[in-house]
């Protein structure tokens, strides 16, 4: 259920892979996600159960609704019950105890936190988001609430590989124009991208120096829910909150 778990000094990182929920075929059986066509009260269940094994009430985390753009959202606290959940592909907070957490299927979820201020973040990274600059606005919205780029502690989770992720070449050059490290190519020798490489660049020169990148590719692993393989799947997590 949960694939990946780690603590830094107060931080709480967590990503789940597609196993323990309560899903049926095709999105068996974690699914996170309430976007992709699968049963609401299903994803419910699957969310409080996910909730309980990482210790958080449910109804302390925050969920996204992602739409491939840079923007980021400061949040206090849960999205009111009759309000829109806004179009961001990143939020932040300096509330304790607030677990943020971010959707993908082959896309690349951060997570980064500085727990000395006191503050975290959850960024969706695919390709679009990435070359947008998603993370260095989720950074960006970080220092402006007391972080420090030195101390801020960075994962990202299961996401498709460099190896995997074939694009035309075109658009293998304009991801590479904006960020380099993401230019790759496939094990079979066609261009490629590797999102996760272009994230942890922006992040180095931000100054962010501890960073984890997760070896699951979600192509190749199929304890994880991959877009690219499967098309209609479900929706990995990854939740980041302090104590
Ligand atoms: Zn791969």
């Amino acid at each position: 259920m949960i694939g990946q778990r780690d603590h830094a000094s107060g931080a709480h990182f967590a990503f789940t892979d597609r196993w323990g929920g309560v899903s049926a075929a095709p999105y068996e059986e974690l699914n996170l996600g309430g976007a992709v066509g699968d049963d609401p009260a299903a994803v419910l269940r699957n969310r409080e159960r996910a909730a309980r094994e990482l210790g958080l009430a449910p109804d302390r985390v925050v969920w996204m609704n992602q739409v491939h753009g840079p923007d980021v959202q400061v949040v206090d606290g849960p999205w009111a019950a009759d309000a829109a959940v806004p179009c961001v592909d990143a939020i932040v907070t300096a509330r304790r105890r607030l677990a943020l957490a971010v959707l993908t299927a082959d896309c690349t979820p951060v997570l980064l936190a500085d727990p000395a201020a006191g503050v975290v973040a959850a960024a969706h990274a695919g390709r679009p988001g990435m070359v947008a600059g998603v993370v260095p606005a989720a950074v960006g919205a970080m220092v402006e609430l007391g972080a420090d780029p030195a101390r801020i502690v960075a994962r990202t989770g299961p996401a498709v590989c460099g190896r995997c992720y074939e694009v035309p070449a075109a658009m293998r050059a304009e991801v590479a124009a904006v960020e380099p490290a993401a230019h790759s190519e496939t094990s079979w020798g066609t261009p490629a991208v590797d999102v996760t490489a272009g994230v942890h660049a922006q992040l180095e020169w931000l100054g962010v120096r501890d960073r984890q990148r997760s070896p699951v590719c979600t192509l190749e692993s199929h304890d994880h829910f991959s877009y690219r393989r499967d098309k209609a799947t479900g929706r990995l997590a990854g939740y980041v909150w302090l104590d």
